[in-house]
C-alpha cells in the first residue's frame, strides 16, 4: 500500500514536546486504529489520530521521526498508510476512560463517540503542560487530572488518583498510555465482569502484519493488527506489563 498524501492545514502546539498536525481531509479510520505516518526521509512511524474529522494527528517528539513530523508546518503535505488494526468497541453505559501522556491522543475520540454515556475521565501528564485536551474533555465527562509534579490536579500517577474509585461500578474501561501505568489498570479489571480493552503502544514496523516485530509473547499477537486494541482476555498470561522488544527484537524494560 503506498502512502497517500495529506495537505497540512494548521499546526498546532499541544504541549512543549506535541504538535498536532491537522489534515485538509477527513480520515477513516475506526476508533483506536493507527496510520504509519511518514517522517520524510527518516522513517514511518504508527500514530492514532485525535480526530478523524478533520483529520488530526498529534504527535510526542519522542526520538528522530517524530521530532521531523513535530517540525512539519502548515502548507506541507505528510504521508499517511493505512488505516491499520483493531479498533475500540464502544460498550456499557458507565464508562472510565484512563489517559496517560500521549495515550490522550487515541482516548479523546473515544470519549467524544461516548459523550451520551455517563463517562468518568482519568488523566495522567508529568507536568501540568504536558497534559493534553484537558478542556476538551471536561466537556465530555468527569475528569480527573493527576500529574507528577502535583502542578495541576492529584500529585503523583493518574493510577493513584483512582485508586478509590470503585472499579466494579463501571461497565466498560479502556486505557492508553505507558504499559506499567496500563498495566495497573488491567490489574484491576483482570478478574471483574468488566468489558475492558488497552491500546499497546509496541514497536511497530511494517503495520501489516508481515514482519513480526510488534508480537507479543507467547501467542505471537501482532500489535499491528491483531492490536494495537487488545481486550482484557487477550492480555492475560501474556508480556504486558512485563517487557517490550525494541527495534532489533531485544526484550527491553517497559520505560
Ligand atoms: C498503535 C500506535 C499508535 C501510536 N499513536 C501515537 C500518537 O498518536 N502520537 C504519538 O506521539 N505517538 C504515538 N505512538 C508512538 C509513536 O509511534 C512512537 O513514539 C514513535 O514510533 C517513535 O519514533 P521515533 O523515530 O520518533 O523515536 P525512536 O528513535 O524510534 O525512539 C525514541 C524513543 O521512543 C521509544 N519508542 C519507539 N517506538 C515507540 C512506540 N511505538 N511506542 C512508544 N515508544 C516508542 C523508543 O523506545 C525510544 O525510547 C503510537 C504507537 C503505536 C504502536
Amino acid at each position: 500500500m503506498k502512502p497517500k498524501n495529506y495537505l497540512i492545514k494548521e499546526k498546532r502546539s499541544e504541549a512543549p514536546s506535541v504538535n498536532s498536525l491537522i489534515l485538509n481531509k477527513q480520515l477513516d479510520s475506526k476508533l483506536g486504529q493507527f496510520y504509519m505516518v511518514w517522517a520524510k526521509g527518516i522513517d514511518e512511524i504508527p500514530i492514532s489520530p485525535s480526530s478523524v474529522n478533520p483529520g488530526r494527528l498529534t504527535i510526542r517528539n519522542v526520538g528522530e521521526a517524530s521530532e521531523k513530523l513535530c517540525q512539519y508546518k502548515a502548507g506541507e503535505k505528510v504521508g499517511l498508510r493505512g488505516p491499520f488494526g483493531s479498533s475500540f468497541e464502544e460498550r456499557g453505559e458507565k464508562i472510565l476512560l484512563v489517559a496517560g501522556g500521549i495515550g490522550s491522543a487515541p482516548i479523546l475520540p473515544l470519549a467524544k463517540k461516548m459523550r451520551d454515556k455517563e463517562i468518568t475521565i482519568a488523566l495522567g501528564g508529568i507536568t501540568k503542560e504536558e497534559l493534553l485536551f484537558v478542556s476538551k474533555f471536561r466537556e465530555l465527562g468527569n475528569t480527573i487530572v493527576a500529574t507528577e509534579d502535583g502542578s495541576k490536579g492529584y500529585q503523583g500517577y493518574v493510577t493513584e488518583a483512582i485508586s478509590d474509585l470503585d472499579i466494579s461500578a463501571f461497565d466498560s474501561v479502556y486505557s492508553c498510555g505507558p504499559e506499567p501505568m496500563m498495566y495497573k489498570v488491567f490489574k484491576r479489571v483482570r478478574d471483574k465482569e468488566i468489558f475492558a480493552q488497552f491500546s499497546l503502544h509496541r514497536y511497530i514496523k511494517c503495520g501489516v502484519g508481515l514482519c513480526g516485530s510488534c508480537c507479543i509473547d507467547p501467542e505471537g499477537l501482532r500489535a499491528c493488527d491483531e492490536g494495537p486494541i487488545f481486550n482484557k482476555n487477550e492480555l492475560k498470561n501474556s508480556e504486558f506489563g512485563s517487557y517490550k522488544r525494541d527495534s532489533c527484537g531485544r526484550k527491553t524494560d517497559l520505560i
